[in-house]
């Protein structure tokens, strides 16, 4: 990367220190980029600027000059010192970075020993000056011996070296602190992409989540239920018998069981054909639901053979409702079917009864019910 010297030093604070060399030493300074701009100069001589660069002639010389320098510069000598065609006196050194000329630093418009007087006043007939005037400006140049000019170049190279050093130094901290934090900027601005394309997914994520619960709910909610009536099949009730012995063993509550069984059926099949009795089984399940509590459940147990499951519920409570079931059923009037009757066993769990005990005896008092004409409830006997 290549540096201007305006970009690694502080001009201002450059003609600061040069002004006060200036005070201290009254040699004129002067600094100029590679360009040719002048980007300090202090202290320039009445001869020069009102006398050198006033007359177009002996501006040439001055302009000539300064083209000079370059020359020498390309030599490579760690400082230069020249007359200038108008002469006087100037040294000069290249301002340099790793080699590389970034400007060039200027002491001049001094002599080495006393004008010589005739070689001015011959200058001031040529180029028209006045000669008093011009001899008195003269009188002004300061006189500066090689030896201590030599000093101060040795001086000024180290000055400029370690200017120049310290301010690339600079330079590069400050542009590897730039690029730091534009590197930082841009890994701040990727984490925080990648953070909302993360919680973007993290959303999707849960809403499968949500849909998969959803639909697992419904598969867990398809594998109970009987597809035609929409009741409990018999995988709900065995689920839940579990729980129930568990419950009355545990609470001395006993549950009781309700099978009921719609009567002569097969006839309603011949009759009106299979989808009018279909319909028939979801109209019978429609009206039992209306008349059992919420976590008393109906079952199809088979065909057109039903269980209800009536937890904390004794045989007393139990055998009403189920009288009460009959009696609606009896007076409802089925679509396309007419009127239709049930027959039901009902059965409290007893002591030591197992599920099998219990629906073998429930069983037998639905056969009971059938046996004694239909359209009954038939309650097992204690
Ligand atoms: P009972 O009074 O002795 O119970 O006489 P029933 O005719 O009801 O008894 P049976 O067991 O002889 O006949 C039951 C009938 O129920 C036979 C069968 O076709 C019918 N059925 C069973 N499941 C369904 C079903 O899902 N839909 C229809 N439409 N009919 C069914
Ligand atoms: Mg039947
Ligand atoms: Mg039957």
């Amino acid at each position: 990367m290549s540096l201007s010297l305006q970009e690694i030093i502080d001009v201002d604070d450059l003609k600061e220190q040069m002004r006060f060399f200036y005070e201290a030493a009254g040699i004129s300074v002067g600094v100029m980029d590679v360009d040719q701009n002048w980007l300090v100069s202090i202290g320039w001589q009445s001869i020069c600027t009102n006398f050198h660069r006033v007359n177009p002639e002996s501006r040439k010389n001055c302009l000539l000059s300064q083209f000079r320098i370059q020359e020498y510069l390309d030599s490579k000598k760690e400082y230069i010192t020249y007359p200038c065609p108008n002469g006087l006196i100037e040294v000069s050194i290249p301002i340099l970075l790793n080699d590389t000329p970034l400007g060039f630093f200027f002491l001049g418009q001094f002599l080495h020993s006393s004008p010589d007087q005739d070689y001015f006043r011959r200058q001031a007939i040529l180029y028209g000056f006045d000669i008093d005037s011009y001899l008195r400006v003269l009188e002004k140049v300061p006189v500066v011996s090689q030896k201590r000019i030599d000093y101060l170049m040795k001086f000024f190279v180290r000055f400029f070296d370690l200017l120049t050093r310290i301010g690339a130094e600079n330079q590069q901290r400050h542009q590897a602190e730039l690029e730091t934090r534009r590197a930082k900027e841009q890994l701040e601005t990727r984490v925080e992409e990648r953070t909302c394309e993360l919680n973007r997914a993290l959303l999707e994520v849960g809403d499968l989540a949500a849909q998969l619960n959803e639909s697992l709910q419904q598969v867990e909610q398809l594998a109970i239920t009987d597809t035609l009536t929409e009741t409990y099949n018999r995988r709900k009730f065995d689920e839940t018998i579990i729980h129930e012995h568990h419950r009355a063993k545990h609470e001395k509550e006993p549950f009781s069981l309700i099978m009921l069984d719609i009567d002569h059926f097969k006839k309603v099949n011949d009759q009106y054909g299979h989808s009018v009795g279909d319909r028939v089984l979801k109209q019978l399940c429609q009206l039992v639901r209306g008349l059992i509590r919420q976590g008393d459940l109906l079952i199809r147990w088979g065909g057109e053979e039903f269980l209800i499951l009536l937890p904390t519920t004794l045989i007393a409570e139990a055998g009403p409702l189920a009288e009460r079931i009959r009696l609606e059923v009896e007076q409802e009037l089925f679509a396309d079917a007419g009127s239709m009757t049930i027959s039901l066993g009902v059965g409290q769990l007893r002591e030591g009864d197992s599920t099998d005990t219990l629906l073998r005896r429930v069983d037998n008092a639905l056969y009971q019910a059938k046996q004694r004409g239909r359209n009954r409830v038939v309650l097992c006997p204690d």
